[in-house]
């Protein structure tokens, strides 16, 4: 008996893995029958934006098959209100920035702009109204001029000059050489992380699209430059809305709903008090965060925020 049963179990074995084989094959050719995630339908209608709402509708994504990262997300963000969207690393936070931007297509549900499926039209129209600035911004190999005005190409001498000043770039570049004519890269500054997060976020302010996605834009910066940084983002007026993809909490405490996303899934969603009240994961995080804080800085009077 157990002599059958061992080349039994074997097959059973080969079995399982041709099917699973199989099923990764039929997935592939899945992948490979979408259409190119980047190209336009032909006749894509240009985006209509009007207020500049966002919303996800049972978005699911995967990069790979086998491993979901996005599990039928859902929420809305209001034209002039911020979203903001917290949780562990890996959870599939930058996913979600990457999808708005059309850099991926979602395999299931729709993402919408002001009622308009963004699958549907022009990636040209679509990005014309997103601007981004994220934790690791490529800056080009050019002057800070340049890459500030890449947001705005046609802004005014006054406006770049504004933008780089809400940022908190303009001191560096009154002390860095030739000023913003100073060459950024291989050729001339060597900027910090911090300071390329900066410029990233001058060109944004500059570019003021209708939906603007923050990324961990302030992850680099010092807690002061951090903070005056924010207060420029919370005064700024907003007519879409903005997304806000944070770290550290201190940054959101604001923001009108935060999203708190687990492997892909809301877990759980509010106003920072209420979701303190909840005493759940966000709690959790904020508690952790104020600890670590206070470790660092033990000098420092009692703050309000980690
Ligand atoms: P977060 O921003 O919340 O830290 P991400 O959205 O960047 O997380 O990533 C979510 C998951 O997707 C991670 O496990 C990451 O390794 C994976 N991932 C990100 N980009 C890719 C990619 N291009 N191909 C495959 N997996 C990816
Ligand atoms: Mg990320």
């Amino acid at each position: 008996m157990i002599q059958l049963y061992q080349p039994l179990n074997f097959m059973g074995m080969v079995y399982r893995e041709i099917k699973q084989a199989l099923i990764d094959i039929s997935a592939m050719f899945d992948i490979l029958k979408q259409p190119n995630e980047i190209s336009d339908a032909p006749d894509a209608p240009a985006l209509i934006v009007s207020a500049g709402a966002l919303r996800f509708d049972d978005v699911h994504f995967a990069y790979d098959p086998a491993r979901p990262i996005l599990r039928g997300l859902s929420f809305e963000a209001p034209a002039g209100k911020t979203l903001a969207i917290v949780g562990p690393s890996g959870a599939g936070k930058s996913t979600i920035s990457r999808l708005i931007f059309r850099f991926y297509q979602p395999q299931q549900g729709r993402i919408l702009i002001d009622g308009q499926d963004i699958s549907k039209v022009s990636l040209v129209s679509l990005r014309a109204c997103l601007g981004m600035a994220a934790q690791d911004n490529v800056l080009f190999n050019d002057t800070i001029r340049y890459n500030i005005l890449y947001g705005r190409p046609d802004a005014t001498e006054d406006e770049m000059r504004a933008a780089a000043a809400l940022a908190r770039i303009d001191k560096f570049v009154e002390v860095a050489p030739g000023g913003f004519e100073a060459q950024v890269g291989e050729r001339g500054l060597k900027l910090s992380g911090g300071e390329k997060q900066r410029v990233a976020i001058a060109r944004t302010l500059l570019k003021n699209p209708s939906i603007l996605v923050l990324d961990e834009a302030t992850s680099a910066l010092d807690t002061l430059t951090e903070r005056e940084i924010q207060e420029t983002l919370e005064d700024l007026p907003r007519k879409g809305a903005t997304i806000v993809i944070a770290h550290r909490l201190s940054t959101i405490v604001k923001a009108d709903e935060i999203l708190v996303i687990d492997n892909g899934a809301i877990v759980e969603r509010g106003d920072h008090d209420s979701l303190l009240a909840q005493g759940g994961v966000y709690a959790a995080l904020w508690n952790r965060q104020r600890a670590e804080q206070h470790a660092e800085t033990p000098d420092q009077p009692e703050t309000e925020t980690p």
